[in-house]
C-alpha cells in the first residue's frame, strides 16, 4: 500500500530519548514536537479555527466517540472528511473512541483519572449496577452518554469511523485500563488490544483500498500496560514489529492512566522498544511539567484538553503557575494575564477585564481564556522544539520549572 503523503523525518536527537522533526500529512506538515489542542466534537470550543492557526496550532484532534454519536461519523465523510466539515485547513487527528467508549460509557470518568491512592480492585472500575459499557473479547458494548441508546464499537467498527470522519491520523482500537485493575486484567487487556491491532490493521487496510479516491490516513497503534515495566515492554515490542494485511503502524500513541511520578520512565520503557524513526504520540497528557518530561523522553506530540477546558473556569497558565482570575483580587488587576506572553488575548486585555467577563459570566470570557491558555501550551513545546535544535533544552527545563509552581497530585 503506497503511504500516500505521510511521512515523518527526524531532524535532530538528544539529548537522552529527545528528538525534534516533521512529520507530512496529506494536509500538511508538521514541525514536532508539538502539541495538539483538542476539538472535542470538531470545534475548540469557543474559539475560531482561524484563531487556533494565528496562535500557531499546526494540528487539532477531535473525538471519534462524539462525532460517531453526534452528527455521525457519515455526515462528515459526506462533509469531505473532518478538515473540510470543520473549516480547519489544517492536519487533524481522531483518537480511537476506545478512551470514551470506557470513560464516558461507563460512567466512571474519575477513576481514569490520574491519582492511583484511593482504589485498586476490578470491581470498582465498574460496579454491576452503574455499568453502561461491557468489554468482551470481540469488542465493546455501550450505552451514550447522549440519550442511552445502545451501541457496539469493534476494531472494525472504529476504523470504519475514523476512515469516514476522514482525519490524518487515527488511532487502532483499544482497550483502555485504569490503574486499579488487577495485573492479572491488564494482561487479559493487553492481549484483546494486541488482537485488536491486527484487525485494525486488516480493515484499516480493507478500507483504504476501497477508498482510494480518499486521502491517505495514516495508522497509530496504542501502546497500553499499565504500571508494568514487563508489560509496557512487551506491548510496545508486539505493536512495533506488527505486520498484517502486509502493512505495520505509522507510528504509536502511548495510551493509559499514567501515575504522574511514573510518568518519565514508563514512556522511556515504551520508546526503548518502539521502531526509533516512527512518531510516538502521548494521548492526553499537557500540563507543562508533564511535556517536559514527555519531550525528554521521546515523546513528538501530545493532545489534551485541558488548556480549553480549565481555561472556561478561569483558570489560566503563566509562567509561574496557574491561578484563577475570577478570584477577588484581579478586579482591578489592570495588567495582561502573563506579561512575557505574546497571545491575541495579552496584547489586548487585562485580568480586571477577564475578572469581569467572567463574574458577569460572559461567553467572551470562554473565547479570550481559551485563546491564552492554548497559546500557552503550543507555544510551550515549540519552545522545547527550538531549545533542542539549540542544545538548551536542559537549561529551559530548568528556567521554566524553577519558576512553574504546580499541584503534584491532580494537575492534570
Ligand atoms: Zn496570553
Amino acid at each position: 500500500m503506497e503511504k500516500k503523503g505521510f511521512s515523518f523525518e527526524i531532524a535532530h536527537t538528544g539529548p537522552g530519548l529527545a528528538r525534534a522533526g516533521s512529520m507530512a500529512t496529506p494536509h500538511g506538515v508538521i514541525q514536532t514536537p508539538c502539541f495538539i489542542p483538542v476539538g472535542t466534537k470538531a470545534t475548540v470550543k469557543s474559539v475560531l479555527p482561524e484563531t487556533m492557526k494565528a496562535l500557531g496550532s499546526q494540528i487539532l484532534l477531535a473525538n471519534a466517540y462524539h462525532l460517531y454519536l453526534q452528527p455521525g461519523a457519515d455526515v462528515l465523510d459526506e462533509a469531505g472528511g473532518l478538515s473540510k466539515f470543520m473549516n480547519w485547513p489544517g492536519p487533524t487527528v481522531t483518537d480511537s473512541g476506545g478512551f470514551q467508549v470506557l470513560s464516558l460509557g461507563v460512567g466512571f470518568k474519575k477513576v481514569l483519572a490520574m491519582d492511583s491512592n484511593t482504589f485498586r480492585a476490578d470491581d470498582v472500575v465498574a460496579h454491576k449496577k452503574d455499568r453502561l459499557a461491557h468489554v468482551d473479547d470481540e469488542g465493546v458494548t455501550f450505552k451514550s452518554h447522549i440519550d442511552g441508546s445502545m451501541h457496539r464499537f469493534t476494531p472494525e467498527i472504529s476504523m470504519q469511523v475514523q476512515h469516514q470522519i476522514g482525519a490524518d491520523i487515527m488511532f487502532a482500537f483499544d482497550e483502555c485500563t485504569t490503574l486499579h485493575n488487577t495485573r492479572k486484567y491488564q494482561v487479559s487487556a493487553l492481549e484483546r488490544t494486541s488482537a485488536w491491532a491486527i484487525r485494525c490493521l486488516d480493515e484499516h487496510k480493507r478500507l483504504t483500498d476501497s477508498r482510494k479516491e480518499k486521502p491517505y490516513q495514516a495508522l497509530f497503534g496504542v501502546i497500553q500496560g499499565a504500571q508494568y515495566e514487563d508489560l509496557r515492554r512487551l506491548a510496545a515490542q508486539d505493536l512495533g514489529s506488527m505486520q498484517s494485511s502486509g502493512i505495520s503502524f505509522d507510528g504509536f500513541g502511548i495510551g493509559g492512566a499514567l501515575d504522574k511520578d511514573a510518568l518519565g520512565t514508563i514512556i522511556g520503557w515504551v520508546n526503548q522498544e518502539l521502531p526509533e524513526d516512527k512518531p510516538k504520540h502521548l494521548l492526553g497528557i499537557g500540563a507543562p511539567e508533564d511535556l517536559f518530561v514527555g519531550v525528554e523522553n521521546g515523546v513528538d506530540t501530545f493532545d489534551c484538553v485541558l488548556p480549553s477546558r480549565i481555561a472556561r473556569t478561569s483558570s489560566l497558565y503563566t509562567m509561574k503557575g496557574r491561578f484563577n482570575v475570577s478570584n477577588a483580587p484581579y478586579r482591578r488587576a489592570f495588567e495582561p494575564i502573563d506579561d512575557k506572553c505574546d497571545c491575541y488575548t495579552c496584547a489586548n486585555y487585562t485580568r480586571a477585564y477577564l475578572h469581569h467577563l467572567f463574574r458577569g459570566k460572559e461567553i467572551l470570557a470562554a473565547t479570550l481564556s481559551t485563546i491564552h491558555n492554548e497559546r500557552f501550551i503550543v507555544r510551550l513545546v515549540d519552545q522545547m522544539r527550538q531549545a533542542l535544535i539549540n542544545g538548551t533544552f536542559a537549561d529551559l527545563k530548568e528556567e521554566f520549572l524553577g519558576q512553574y509552581t504546580f499541584n503534584k497530585v491532580g494537575s492534570h
